[in-house]
């Protein structure tokens, strides 16, 4: 540990690594970056957003036997949303990386490239490359500014830092490529993890946690609709976007103040089984539904994906199409796919079942990326059995989720009874099945029809009526 005086207002600060090149100093936000003996300021470093992270500077963990602290991090911002980089310190002096995004985490450190590593230019979305002996798939690119920083940092970074970074995938294991330095990339090795695996602790002062107990613990919480401030839910930190209920308009909330994105452009209606707000009650957690998005494949097919969110277990999707209700959760453990027939995932084989471009017709609610109508993702899905993994890519991102059906009555004991049994009824096609039958009737009065005309057709309009007027109200009922 070094400890040196701030040059800007006379605070100590601290360097707990030797690795560190730069502090924010946490009184005046002064950068400090060192050099051999002396520390330099070089202006004010932006103040992180408050983003809500249940991690700070000064939490603690512990990750392969080895305890480490945070201390410090980077904040990035790109299309889709806000990212945090926690720079870690284990107790042996290594540093690593935290990185936290849309409530998911992994945890990096750098590592030797043995290999010829891909160009930035050349990583294909989905394709795999041969990586520390690994088959890796490319899971995203991006590029991202850093919108600001606090703590201590291996390498120098203020406004207008710009992130170029490839993320790869292969089981639980997770590789960064960094290409913020130029054509030959930093490498980073690690895996997917969870807060609860890296036994984390809050560690705060008593008074900061006095002030912001509420504030730190996330939940779903309201904001005023800038447009027109209807009430809005949102889970502050990891919620990117909002489709207001009331007035359709796409409000951003990645920004101190939330803004409303896309003046003028608005979501269609969409009437939802499930509403918002909804909570439901699921392997002894609680969620609540924040977001709804409607989606239609490329043969004209509808179904509704409902986004839900619980502090304690983070995101769940459910499903809602013509044959019933399916839960889906977002894979942290990658198959590797060769765009093969079948896909293997732990002990389970996948085989194909099908292939569609799905589009994003409407949205509502939350949603920790940022929605689009018109949007459009390449969905391959896979079967073993009752169980389902998708893969669903888009030019900059690809991810695996795995879903299960989930039956009628399931729902009820989840939901209780704020969504009525009707609702959670697979909507067969009333229509459709009265139109059989009325062929049926047709049918079996045709001779009759035919020989006695006059005698027998009042009485097969009147059977055919009887049948069809129900059907159509429980049918106008229904929509
Ligand atoms: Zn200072
Ligand atoms: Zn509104």
């Amino acid at each position: 540990m070094q400890k040196v005086t701030c040059p800007s207002c006379g605070a100590p600060v601290d360097f707990k690594s030797h690795a560190s090149v730069m502090a924010v100093c946490g009184y005046c936000k002064s950068t400090l970056f060192k050099d051999a003996d002396s520390v330099r300021d070089m202006g004010k470093m932006s103040a992180v957003l408050e983003d809500y992270s249940p991690l700070q500077v000064g939490t603690s963990g512990s990750f392969g036997g080895q305890e480490f602290s945070v201390v410090g991090r980077i904040q990035l911002r790109y299309d889709a949303g806000l990212w945090n980089e926690w720079h870690v310190l284990y107790a042996d002096g290594r540093a690593a990386w935290l990185s936290e995004s849309g409530g998911q985490y992994t945890l990096t450190e750098e590592t030797e490239a043995r290999a010829e590593l891909p160009r930035f230019d050349k990583i294909r979305i989905g394709a795999t490359y041969g990586i520390l002996g690994m088959l890796c798939t490319a899971a995203d690119v991006r590029t991202a500014q850093c919108t600001g920083g606090e703590g201590e940092l291996p390498f120098q970074v203020g406004a207008g830092w710009q992130a170029r970074v490839a993320d790869l995938r292969s089981g639980r294991s997770f590789v960064t490529l960094d290409y913020s330095e130029g054509e030959a990339p930093k490498l980073y090795a690690g895996q997917a993890v969870t807060l609860e695996q890296l036994k984390c602790q809050l560690l705060r002062d008593d008074d900061i946690v006095k002030d912001s107990a509420a504030k730190y613990t996330r939940k779903v919480e309201a904001l005023a609709c800038p447009s027109c401030g209807g009430s809005l839910n949102w889970v502050p930190g990891v919620t990117r976007q909002i489709v207001c209920p009331s007035c359709r308009s796409q409000v951003d909330t990645t920004a101190d103040v939330a803004t409303v994105m896309a003046a003028g452009e608005r979501m269609d209606r969409l009437k939802t089984t499930l509403e918002l707000g909804a909570k439901a009650t699921i392997s002894g957690r609680v969620y609540q539904v924040i977001g709804a998005m409607q989606r239609r494949d490329d043969e004209g097919e509808e179904w509704t994906e409902y986004q839900l969110y619980s502090p304690r277990a983070g995101f769940l999707w459910l499903i809602e199409t013509a044959e019933g209700w399916q839960r889906a959760k977002v894979q942290d453990e990658w198959p590797v796919w060769n765009r093969s027939e079948t896909v293997k995932l732990g002990s389970l084989t996948f085989r194909k079942l099908y292939e569609y471009e799905a589009t994003v017709v409407s949205a509502v609610g939350a949603f920790n990326w940022q929605v689009r109508a018109g949007d459009t993702a390449q969905v391959t899905e896979f079967e073993a059995g009752k169980n389902r993994l998708a893969a669903e890519q888009t030019v900059d991102e690809l991810s695996w989720s795995w879903s299960t059906p989930v039956g009628s009555d399931q729902m009820r004991a989840w939901f209780g009874i704020a969504v009525p049994d009707a609702a959670l009824a697979p909507k067969a096609d009333i229509m459709k099945v009265t139109e059989y039958f009325l062929y049926g009737i047709a049918g079996f009065n045709f001779i009759p029809l035919t020989t006695a005309f006059d005698d027998t057709w009042h009485y097969s309009a009147l059977a055919a009526a009887a049948i069809w007027l129900p059907a159509k109200i429980i049918s106008l009922m229904q929509d």
